[in-house]
């Protein structure tokens, strides 16, 4: 790279301008490993251990692929118009890992996103792709939540959007108060899902009700 710059990671994001981030070399990034691995008091020359900071690295570039991901484009790019078609679309138990931005520890669930089309439909793939494409991120749970909402609703303009996250956040089950078992479920409603309790209902049913259908 000219000038000895280091590459730089251009962040896309659904709804805010693009930002850049000035990145590390890997070999940076593996001396970190390096660094912890010492600081638990393990010899990071040891011979099980000699490969381990360039596998975490590979590890992070797959957790963290997001980054690189355009989550509207995957959206944008494959929307078909379905004449006539106007009746709710859910895709359940989209499966995905994630890692929580205050301890980097793993988020493990399930998402249901469901939309009431109005004109344009998606591939359903693509909707699995806008969770992964946000989960592979350092996150909050409310935040991907909402995420994923306002992207679907942004790009395929439908008269409302559901996603509904259950999650296990291994920062509580594993550690600190230590807690399995416990899930957590968040919800975001928009359009009709918001407006009309029969709507959101149908839905709720539809994925297996993790959240109650009365909302205030
Ligand atoms: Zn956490």
């Amino acid at each position: 790279m000219a000038n000895g710059d280091k590459p730089r990671l251009s962040v896309a994001t659904c709804s805010s301008t693009p930002s850049v981030i000035q990145r590390p070399s890997r070999a940076e990034a593996e001396d970190a490993v390096r660094t912890l691995i010492r600081w638990v008091g393990e010899d990071p020359d040891r011979e099980g251990l000699k490969d381990t900071p360039a596998r975490v690295a590979r590890g992070y570039e797959d957790w963290f692929s997001g980054y690189a991901n355009d989550p509207e484009g995957y959206l944008a790019r494959t929307f078909e118009e379905v004449h006539g078609y106007d009746e709710m679309v859910v895709l359940r138990d989209i499966r995905f890992e994630s890692h929580c931005e205050h301890h980097l520890a793993a988020i493990i669930g399930r998402v249901h996103v469901g939309y009431l089309p109005d004109r344009k439909v998606v591939g359903i793939s693509k909707l699995a792709r806008v969770v992964d494409a946000y989960a592979r991120r350092m996150q909050v749970q409310e935040r991907m939540n909402s995420q994923i909402a306002n992207c679907i609703q942004h790009v395929l303009e439908p008269k409302g959007v559901a996603v509904v996250i259950e999650a296990s956040h291994q920062c509580m089950t594993t550690r600190g108060v230590h807690k399995p078992g416990v899930v957590m479920v968040t919800s975001t409603m928009l359009g009709a899902f918001r407006e009309d309790a029969r709507t959101r209902r149908e839905f709720l049913n539809m994925i297996g009700n993790p959240v109650s259908g009365e909302r205030s």
